[in-house]
């Protein structure tokens, strides 16, 4: 029978070949993982779709991708999320959400909303500084680090960036802190003076939103080392009050558990002891705190 763990709990992937251009697999197939994985709670968060041609990503254009079709994804994922939530229930605690967008500067707030009101919870990630994605290829970093004048501000601009994201959202969990390491030398110093600075008002804000934060395990993955938020940031996060919960950001059943167990230890080693998960208790979102 399952074992399964009450802080064994994903709020930040499920991404699906079926309703996602660069994830693969079924959304069921990747709940059958989630299952299998002894995920207490498993939440799913597909992306919003974006509403502007300009920000279809270069894989989507050469796909033939569109505006409409990312919308038309998107509400199927929303029907076909509800009835698996449903079918599954007694074997794992599906949650139906989505990941924000923050493009275009003008008008996300209003169109996230939206989504929200048909979700039950939201992630609130910063792909974007200044409309420039800033986790998708060399070049488009390149052209933020330009645009911004150089690592650090652009480091600063980011974390201003997840700030305002939090105010205009108050999202329930807030995705992978600090993604700017995503494409940064390995080496660089993301902990300058003014980024600690840009980031505990970033911190700041998350707190008031009384939003999660996501420890996500991509990074690992995706070679940086260890997961996102870095360890003086959850330091930070931890002295201020806020609670942790696991992604695993899967975009397929290979990905899906993968680094929790990792981050759990992750979490212990630099004194975090709890996780802050959602649930779902008489059909409302409840946030938990659950020993490690
Ligand atoms: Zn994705
Ligand atoms: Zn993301």
């Amino acid at each position: 029978m399952s074992q399964r763990h009450p802080w064994k709990v994903s709020l930040h992937g499920g991404h699906s070949g079926e309703f996602c251009e660069h994830a693969v697999s079924t959304l069921r197939e990747v709940l059958e993982a989630a299952v299998n994985a002894e995920f207490s709670v498993f939440g799913v968060s597909e992306h919003a779709p974006r509403s502007q041609a300009r920000f279809l990503y270069p894989s989507e254009v050469e796909k033939g991708y569109t505006l409409e079709r990312l919308h038309q994804e998107f509400a199927a994922y929303e029907a076909e999320l509800a009835r698996l939530a449903e079918e599954l229930q007694d074997r794992l605690t599906v949650l139906r959400g989505f990941e924000a967008e923050i493009v275009p500067a003008e008008g996300y707030r209003e169109e996230m909303l939206a989504h929200r009101r048909r979700f039950e919870y939201m992630v609130g990630s910063v792909h974007y500084v200044d409309e420039i994605q800033i986790d998708g290829s060399q070049e488009e970093f390149d052209a933020a680090l330009a645009g911004a004048g150089g690592l650090e501000a652009l480091a600063v601009r980011y974390y201003e960036a997840v700030a305002a994201m939090a105010e205009a959202l108050r999202p329930e969990v807030v995705g992978h802190l600090d993604l700017i390491r995503r494409r940064a030398p390995l080496d660089a110093d993301l902990a300058t003076p003014a980024i600690q600075k840009a980031a505990d008002r970033a911190l700041e804000a998350v707190a008031a939103a009384d939003a999660v934060l996501d420890l996500n395990t991509a990074g690992w993955r995706k070679g940086l080392g260890g997961p996102y938020p870095a360890p003086w940031l959850v330091a930070r996060a931890d002295a201020m009050g806020i609670g942790f919960c696991f992604g695993d950001d899967s975009h397929g059943p290979q990905d899906v558990g993968a680094g929790v167990e990792a981050a759990r230890d992750y979490l212990l080693e630099h004194g975090v002891s709890r996780v802050r998960r959602l649930n779902r208790l008489d059909g409302a979102i409840v946030k938990e705190w659950i020993p490690l």
